[in-house]
């Protein structure tokens, strides 16, 4: 227990003085006697009740005090942190706005209605009902608080992205809302930063995906490069050791090119091999079908799942094509245009062999094809090849 202060004992005797005067007044008057034991009892009520008012009032005035430490307190946080408050009666729809919520929107406190018009009107009409659908999960009690970010116009005509939160405090014996507060904090900022990071990451993500577009084109040709091929040759291998389904590959080497080079220039040569690769790109034209220039002169291209028989004919109708695009040849032993060999080989089965061993199978019927004239393709079934150069 709290020992008595002086202001207790003050008002104990205040008290006491007060209630056996009124008492020594009233015996005097009405008897016209004092009798000193006629004052005890009122002395002592006089007495206690003083005491008594004086400790509820100092009570009171000490409540008072902590309840505007904390309203202060309460005050500075939201000034720090900027957020503005708002305070909703549902059953009269009269909302307390604090005046950082009017200024947020770029009003003076008397400029707003203090109702629910005043935030509705200003919502962006797009995000309203997620609003309002978020009120209504937070009042039926599914989450512990309303959160929701929409825009509202802003006096000037702009419109300003608001973090609004909030909870219902107080609700009547049906479990209605009576009073629903909150606040709003405008994370417009950080909204464009949001957006600014989004359009930069997307432009990081299209400049990589143009790097590695890069990374695997010939810059010359725009075809795959020896690099992409080769990786796509030990995908397809894979494929067909895994499933067994063979796939071809076509080797293809421009004839006389050197000679082409010297007679007409390197830049003329540039563009002639344009032309042949843009036809062997249309010559892969299925879907799984993958042209490449394997370097220099030398371009290839990986039929997948076609039999020998099927990829040879594709080999003749690829290499008639590019006779018939009548690229002229002064230079070459063997026609008036440019020709192409190609050396066709088909995937076997094997289970220890590198996708390698393909390819020097194409490359052998390829200078079978060179060495018996050019201008005509040759194809290889890989375990023949082993005698290819003998
Ligand atoms: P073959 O019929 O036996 O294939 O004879 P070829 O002259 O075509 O073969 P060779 O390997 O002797 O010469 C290939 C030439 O291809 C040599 C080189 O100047 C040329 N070449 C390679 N890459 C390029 C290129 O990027 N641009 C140009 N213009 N020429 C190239
Ligand atoms: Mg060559
Ligand atoms: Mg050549």
């Amino acid at each position: 227990m709290k020992p008595l202060t002086r202001p207790h004992l003050l008002a104990f005797l205040f008290g006491a003085l007060l209630l056996s005067t009124v008492a020594a007044l009233q015996f005097w008057l009405v008897l016209g006697v004092f009798k000193p034991s006629g004052f005890i009892i009122p002395s002592l009520i006089g007495g206690f009740t003083g005491l008594i008012s004086y400790h509820l009032f100092h009570k009171n005035k000490i409540y008072q005090k902590h309840l505007e430490e904390k309203n202060q307190r309460l005050e500075l946080v939201l000034q720090a942190t900027g957020l503005g408050f708002w305070d909703w009666y549902p059953k009269t729809n009269q909302v307390v706005y604090d005046a950082r919520w009017a200024e947020m929107l770029g009003y003076q406190p008397d400029e707003i209605e203090q109702s629910l018009h005043t935030w509705e009107s200003r919502v962006h009409p797009d995000d309203l009902q997620q609003c309002y659908q978020d009120i209504q999960t937070h009042i039926e009690g599914k989450t512990e608080f309303y959160s929701n970010i929409h825009r509202m116009l802003h006096k000037d005509g702009h419109w300003i992205y608001i973090l609004d939160r909030g909870k219902v405090v107080e609700r009547d014996a049906q479990g209605e809302p009576i009073r629903f507060s909150g606040t709003h904090s405008d994370i417009t900022a950080l909204k464009r930063i949001e957006s600014e990071l989004q359009t930069k990451t997307e432009n990081l993500e299209h400049v990589n995906r143009q790097l590695k577009q890069l990374s695997v084109t010939d810059g010359l040709t725009r075809l795959h490069n020896r690099r992409a091929f080769e990786q796509r040759m030990q995908e397809e291998w894979q494929r067909w050791k895994r499933t067994s389904t063979p796939f071809s590959v076509l080797m293809i080497d421009i004839d006389f090119f050197k000679n082409y080079n010297d007679g007409y220039g390197h830049l003329a040569g540039d563009e002639c091999l344009k032309k042949i690769a843009r036809q062997l790109q249309k010559a892969a034209r299925r879907q799984n079908d993958y042209a490449a220039r394997y370097g220099g002169e030398e371009f290839v291209i990986i039929l997948p799942d076609d039999t020998l028989d099927k990829a040879y004919e594709v080999a003749e109708s690829i290499r008639t094509a590019i006779e018939n695009l009548q690229i002229p040849h002064a230079y070459s032993e063997i026609s008036k245009v440019v020709t192409i060999s190609i050396g066709v080989a088909q995937s076997e089965f094997s289970t220890d062999e590198h996708y390698q061993t393909l390819i020097s199978a194409a490359d052998k019927a390829l200078y079978l094809a060179k060495s018996q004239g050019r201008n005509r393709c040759e194809k290889y079934p890989l375990f023949e090849s082993m005698d290819a150069t003998q």
